[in-house]
């Protein structure tokens, strides 16, 4: 038989930064994260620390004071950070998702102007589809932008979901700016809407964006989701993602560009969760005794060890092949769709069996299961359920092999 090369699935800068996340999420995060989702209080101090550790600025180029790296090791990053606690990877992901926004679709000017600040964290992005009366039906947008005669826009309308919605200081907002257009994804623009951190009225140049007081949730708690009520807020033309001339009307097609890489940033975080789950079972099952043994030395819980450790690594291997193919510029929807879906699942499943495997105690806020069991279900619903990704990777086998 040949000699096969060996089999290495992280290069050595993917090995130290992963290892170097995984400390810092045994070290820092773990510690802290039931503090911080009892309280909902955003963690404040991991986020400085993450700030310290460039994490904000993973995949901006180095020329805008990122570190330039690729989706495959921003993945990685992610399914540590996860692993740790999901909502500290939601203060990451729509700054990545808007990162990504200015760096395929930005002007320069818009580049220069953000990219800089959001590299160090200094500045936070969040994006902005959903509204209360749509999420997966995009093109039904309602939220709109008009143009006054002095050439800025006015936005008007009502936002939902919106992660990280107080604390950012621009959001990549979705709104309508052709109520006729033909099909209907013609007729959005992408903005980008500038606001004062922190502050729920805003003042000044940004009047007219108000920011509610955060949805109470039952999970992915610390970070906080928003509506976004935009009455009379004024945009200069020169915030349309793009420019005026190159972003109107484009927005549609912007965002689901961006979507498809949050896909692969979406599994990243089903797969950090399963892992998570996988960890508290291989221990607690040790732990545990039943009928004079430990329960893991049960077949019937070992079954349960064996699919969650499957489900776990083809999780893990789908992130991976989809991230590797948007790196090598190949196409990746089907894809980052496949290993959305089936990560998000992965991540449900194995949260189910380590809480039945923890018996009663799975109930207690004392034991970490509870708190990924609230967790756990969001990522089967943002950036597209499960029914939606379904309805994506079908659209695009057939596309794949149309006879
Ligand atoms: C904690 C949290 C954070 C979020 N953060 C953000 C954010 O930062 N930015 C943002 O823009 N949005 C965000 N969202 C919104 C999220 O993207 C939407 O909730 C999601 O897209 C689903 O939309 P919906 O809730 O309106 O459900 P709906 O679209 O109303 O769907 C309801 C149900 O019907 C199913 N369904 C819908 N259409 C079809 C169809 N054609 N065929 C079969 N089934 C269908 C859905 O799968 C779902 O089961 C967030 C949501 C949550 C809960």
């Amino acid at each position: 038989m040949a000699v096969a090369a060996p089999y290495n699935e992280k290069t050595d800068e993917q090995k130290a930064i992963t290892e170097m996340v995984h400390q810092f999420a045994d070290e820092q995060i773990l510690p802290n994260a039931e503090h911080f989702d009892h309280e909902d209080a955003f963690p404040e101090d991991i986020v400085e620390q993450m700030k310290e550790l460039g994490l904000f600025g993973v995949t901006i180029p180095e020329e805008y004071g990122g570190m330039g790296l690729d989706l495959t090791t921003y993945a990685m990053i992610v399914e540590e950070l996860s692993r740790g606690w999901i909502s500290i990877s939601g203060v990451v992901n729509t700054h990545f998702i808007g990162s990504y926004l200015l760096m395929k679709f930005g002007t320069e000017e818009q580049k220069q102007k953000y990219l800089p600040r959001m590299a160090t964290g200094e500045i936070r992005a969040a994006f902005s589809l959903s509204e209360p009366e749509l999420g997966s039906d995009v093109q039904a947008i309602k939220t709109s932008a008009k143009k006054n005669e002095d050439g800025d826009y006015e936005i008007n309308g009502s936002k939902m979901w919106v992660t990280n919605g107080l604390r950012s200081t621009l959001v990549f907002v979705l709104v309508r700016t052709d109520p006729d257009a033909d099909p209907r994804y013609k007729g959005l623009t992408c903005f980008i809407a500038d606001k004062e951190p922190g502050v729920h009225e805003n003042t000044g140049p940004y009047k007219g964006l108000n920011v509610p007081p955060q949805i109470k949730k039952m999970g992915y708690k610390g970070v906080e989701s928003t509506e976004l009520v935009f009455d009379g807020y004024r945009v200069p033309a020169e915030n349309i993602l793009g420019g005026e001339e190159a972003g109107l009307n484009h927005g549609f097609t912007q965002m689901m560009d961006a979507l498809d890489l949050g896909r692969v940033n979406v599994a990243a975080r089903g797969v950090g969760i399963a892992q998570r789950a996988l960890e508290l079972a291989l221990r607690y099952s040790q732990e545990r005794k039943t009928f004079g043994k430990p329960i893991a030395e049960h077949q019937a819980i070992q079954f349960k060890l064996a699919d969650m450790a499957t489900q776990v690594d083809a999780a893990r291997l789908l992130v991976l092949r989809a991230a590797r193919l948007k790196d090598a510029g190949e196409r990746s929807d089907l894809e980052a769709g496949m290993a959305k879906l089936f990560a998000s699942e992965a991540g449900r499943f194995c949260v189910e069996e380590s809480f039945r495997i923890h018996g009663g105690y799975c109930y207690s806020k004392e034991y970490e299961i509870e708190r990924l069991y609230r967790d756990a279900p969001l990522l089967l619903i943002g950036e597209g359920t499960s029914e939606i990704q379904r309805m994506v990777i079908g659209r695009k086998l057939l596309q794949r092999h149309k006879i």
